[in-house]
């Protein structure tokens, strides 16, 4: 299975939530949490690069600092996969504009992770009823970038914390039970 790296480069976390609530995201104001899959767009140029910074959103103990909008809603999620490319490149905001474009999608929070972000993006969190496919986000991030999808190697590790698959399973009877209605 992939390993996030210690070079540095853009990722995604795909987080379950499997309820609904509203969460207090600092200065940003309210996030309105809804039952379906967070996509969480981020970059990791620090020290230790892709791996310490997909780790330290790996950890959920209560001496954790909330420091990024993500730490407040990572606190109610459970992480279902991580997705990155490697790259000295900062392709965040493509990233969030590729998962902006696929169907289904929705901004749920204005300016949610993207309070440094110039490039006009609506949000750097996504909200989808069930959970992307990787290779259709690898096409519209293709898209985006203006490279051909064969050049795009992005990687993904499968996290599946303790409730995740349960809150999966939630999920599809909801949407089971919307279909019958
Ligand atoms: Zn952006």
């Amino acid at each position: 299975m992939a390993v996030p790296p210690s070079s540095r480069g853009t990722y995604a976390l795909i987080l379950a939530a499997d309820c609904h609530q509203e969460l207090s995201v600092g200065k940003l104001g309210t996030l309105v949490v809804q039952p379906g899959l967070y996509m969480y767009v981020g970059s990791a140029y620090g020290p230790g690069g892709l791996a310490a910074r997909i780790a330290r959103h790996l950890r959920n103990d209560a001496d954790k600092s909330l420091k990024w909008h993500i730490d407040h809603l990572r606190a109610v999620t459970q992480v279902v996969e991580v997705w990155w490319t490697e790259g000295e490149e900062h392709c965040e905001c493509d990233w969030a504009r590729a998962f902006g474009r696929m169907r289904r999608a929705s901004a749920p929070r204005a300016k949610f992770g993207a309070s440094d972000c110039s490039s006009g993006c609506p949000a750097h969190l996504h909200w989808f009823p069930r959970q992307p496919r990787v290779r259709a986000f690898r096409r519209h991030l293709a898209a985006e970038l203006g490279v051909p999808v064969a050049d795009l190697k992005i990687r993904v590790q499968r996290i599946e914390e303790p409730f995740a698959s349960q809150v999966i399973v939630t999920l599809k009877r909801r949407k089971k039970n919307a279909n019958v209605i």
